[in-house]
């Protein structure tokens, strides 16, 4: 056994999961375990499958001959121009395999055959100086796979251990190969570090090493001012997450990417309605799209949750118009729920006018139905609307939607 399970057994934690490493090809294992399946293209694995549960199970890796072509030929080794592995499946000793992991936390191996810890590269020594220190030159291997950055980020902040300087100094100016790394692995990789129950802190690092504006490119400029807002949203955003976490309460994706993305959404929408002259349902739906299309560029947020990000948006526009049934329709919405998360969140930054709409729809909900018509009576009088403006907005409704 290798990599995280082994170091996290020394921490005194729970793994999480067990890799299990071994000289055997992805094909010999395939031939030992009926329940065996080969995948992966860039690093060719075997799973082998125990009802729900998965082992994954790889190859020793070995160095990657850089005269010899010949590795690239059969389709084994592949490397970009920046220096980028694309393809790493050149099998090797245990002691290459060693070389090749990430930090020296990870690259201890756990023999179950006599119980032995090989530890080939001093990673007891880091886990004692709760130190998360690169195998090699981390610049190198920052560029043969950039996503290292944030498994460094995440792996501090995860067990607690301080980056060694070495580690951290390379990644300020090799950030932005980011954008090298294909937008369905960058999903994967926000989601360990933003549903990982310590997000917020996650998300603080990240941004200390300029980090963060790679996975959001839309917050770039916002991440370099201080104390606004808007910051203040995306961390209560965060913070709500972890408690949720932390309590085994639901969460979804498409929450924290609607919070991300809130304010950029807001600033297209005005720019939209200034330079473009749209009416603001217009340009909110076309802010909409924009905003998704961008961040899909770098991250590739699968449709499941992007419909749901849009949702959350969308009900924010509707949730100040409470007139006739609406608000009761409102109730029944699949995603009010979410909605309405998303309302306090705002409310509780923004303050005003938020605050009152927020209170109202607490109030909505836990309120018996007679009293229902009286918070929606009261509205109307509140507001000046009759039934003359009832059917005004519902022709606007029928002509906008
Ligand atoms: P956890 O599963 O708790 O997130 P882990 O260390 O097990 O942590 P995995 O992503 O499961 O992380 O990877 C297993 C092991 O494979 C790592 O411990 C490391 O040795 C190696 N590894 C994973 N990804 C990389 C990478 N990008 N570059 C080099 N080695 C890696
Ligand atoms: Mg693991």
């Amino acid at each position: 056994m290798v990599g995280g399970c082994v170091r996290d057994i020394l921490l005194g934690k729970k793994p999480k999961d067990f890799d299990v490493t071994t000289n055997a090809t992805p094909e010999q294992v395939k031939e030992l375990f009926r329940n065996c399946r080969l995948i992966g293209r860039r690093f060719r694995l075997a799973h082998v499958v125990f009802g729900r549960e998965i082992i994954e199970v790889a190859t020793f890796r070995g160095h990657h001959p850089s005269q010899d072509d010949n590795a690239e030929e059969q389709n084994l080794s592949k490397q970009s121009d920046h220096g980028q592995l694309l393809r790493d499946n050149v099998f090797g000793s245990i002691e290459e395999d060693a070389e090749r992991r990430d930090f020296t936390v990870n690259a201890m191996y756990y023999n179950i055959a006599d119980f032995s810890i090989h530890d080939f590269a001093q990673g007891m020594q880091a886990v004692k100086n709760r130190e998360i220190s690169m195998i090699g030159d981390p610049a190198t291997r920052y560029r043969e796979d950039p996503v290292r950055m944030l498994r460094a980020v995440r792996f501090a902040v995860k067990l607690g251990m301080k980056i060694s300087p070495e580690t951290a100094k390379p990644m300020y100016e090799l950030a932005p190969l980011m954008a090298n790394i294909p937008p369905a692995r960058l999903f994967e990789e926000v989601l360990k570090l933003l549903l990982s129950g310590q997000g917020l802190e996650t998300y603080k690092l990240l941004n200390e090493f300029n980090l963060f504006e790679q996975l959001f490119p839309q917050l770039g400029p916002l991440l370099k001012t201080q104390n606004s807002r808007e910051l203040a949203f995306i961390e209560q955003v965060l913070m709500n997450t972890d408690n949720r976490i932390n309590s085994d309460m639901k969460v979804t994706p498409a929450f924290i990417f609607a919070a991300l993305l809130w304010y950029p959404l807001e600033e297209r929408c005005q720019q939209h309605m200034v330079e473009g002259g749209l009416n603001h349902f217009d340009a909110f739906n076309l802010a909409l799209s924009d905003v998704l299309h961008r961040q899909i560029q770098r991250i590739m947020i699968p449709k499941r949750f992007t419909i749901t990000v849009r949702e959350i948006w969308q009900l924010q526009q509707r949730l100040p118009k409470r007139y006739g049934r609406r608000a009761l329709q409102m109730l029944e919405h699949p995603k009010f729920r979410a909605a309405y998360d998303f309302l306090l969140i705002r409310a509780q930054i923004e303050g005003g006018e938020l605050l009152t709409l927020a209170q109202w729809w607490t109030d909505f909900q836990n309120v018996d139905p007679e009293e229902r018509q009286t918070m929606m009576k009261a509205l109307r009088e509140k507001e000046g609307g009759g039934p003359k403006r009832r059917s005004r907005y519902r022709g606007k409704k029928k002509a906008t939607e």
